[in-house]
């Protein structure tokens, strides 16, 4: 068996521990004589799966206890109407800061159903930074505040917390929730789908303070829901059984690796170790300002960019794959989530030293 060292953006690297587990249990789980894909979501040993992995998720995240905390479908694209269902009366109107690509997409669709009101942009620069705390726009009894902390095209990161003041701060976290530990009680509501940084596709994360509940519009279809979700302990309807239990066996593995800030400290050093090859080569650049450079998402450049091409191939041959940057933004692109290793990243700073050798 031969694993290549997977810089993809999403679906992405689950780490290998979780895997083997996955493997030894996957016939016949804790004695049960069948897999977790074959039993009831009702059962005593899937109540105890997904209870077990709330429970992790908490401790982890150090979710304080007037927050509930949902296993969803649909992506956090269902959220980015979801969202808007849940908070607002069609008159109402949110605020959102627009710092990329998956800001805009969660804009476009908040606009089906509440006034969106833009508090600020960086899309004039080509979405290279976040847009400063002190240039938002924020309207008056805005119903909440919508911002995306983690661009995971553009590979911009907010470097702050915003304070929203009475409006709730709403944030998709898709691609760094878990990266580090996050205060959640600065946020009303924290979303995130599952497969970057939780677990596989499928699986919908949301984390919402119980004040939040019961506001959904009439029309908000039963599955968009967040109260009849929290009603029903995420089982109003089959959830994605399997989906959820990866994502308890990834919660374990980090509460084994010691939580989130030893989780931190080993992405803090493999973004340093990848941007500090890119700074000292005048081959690579970065187009992200520096204080909100992301550490999870790592798009560069090369200076020619008709060598894109071998460089690819070239990473691929020595088992480094999925580096094609975004079709929205062209050039590199190397996501390094909790289960990419040093080991990886330190494979991938020699191949591009090598590189730039081959082309000085
Ligand atoms: C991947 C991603 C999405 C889309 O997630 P789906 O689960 O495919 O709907 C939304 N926002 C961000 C920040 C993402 O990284």
């Amino acid at each position: 068996m031969t694993r290549v060292y997977n810089f993809s953006a999403g679906p992405a690297a689950l780490p290998e521990a979780v895997l083997e587990r996955a493997r030894s249990e996957l016939l016949d789980y804790a004695g049960t004589g069948m897999s977790v894909m074959e039993m009831s979501h009702r059962s005593a040993a899937f109540i105890d799966i997904a209870s077990r992995a709330e429970a992790d998720l908490r401790e982890l995240l150090a979710i304080p206890d007037d927050y509930k905390v949902l296993f969803l479908q649909g992506g956090a694209t269902g959220q980015f109407a979801a969202v808007p269902m849940n908070l607002c009366e069609s008159g109402d109107t949110a605020s959102y800061v627009n710092s990329g690509y998956w800001s805009k997409k969660a804009i476009v669709e908040a606009r089906r159903y509440v006034q969106v009101s833009i508090a600020a942009s960086s899309e004039a620069t080509g979405f290279t930074h976040v847009p400063s705390e002190r240039d938002w726009e924020v309207v008056a009894n805005a119903s909440y505040v919508h911002v995306t902390p983690n661009e995971t095209i553009g590979g911009v990161a907010y470097d702050f917390v915003p304070d929203t003041g009475a409006a709730p701060l709403v944030a998709d976290y898709s691609s760094s929730i878990l990266s580090a530990p996050l205060d959640v009680s600065r946020f009303g509501v924290i979303y995130a789908g599952a497969q970057k940084n939780i677990g596989p596709a499928g699986l919908t994360l949301v984390i919402v303070r119980d004040d939040l509940l019961g506001r959904a519009r009439s029309d908000t279809p039963a599955m968009l829901d967040w109260k009849v979700a929290a009603d029903a302990d995420s089982m109003y309807n089959t959830p994605p059984t399997f989906a959820w239990y990866l994502a308890g066996l990834v919660f374990r593995w980090l509460k084994d690796l010691g939580g989130l800030a030893a989780m931190a400290e080993i992405n803090r050093q493999k973004a340093t170790t990848l941007y500090g090859a890119i700074d000292a080569s005048n081959f690579y650049a970065s187009p992200v300002a520096e204080a909100n450079r992301s550490w999870m998402n790592v798009p560069f450049t090369l200076a020619d960019p008709a060598l894109d091409g071998d460089f690819l191939k070239q990473a691929e041959a020595r088992g480094l794959t999925n580096l094609k940057g975004h079709r929205s933004v062209g050039g590199m692109r190397a996501s390094l989530y909790n289960a990419v290793t040093q080991e990886a990243v330190d494979a991938l700073v020699t191949f591009m030293q090598d590189f730039e050798r081959q082309h000085a």
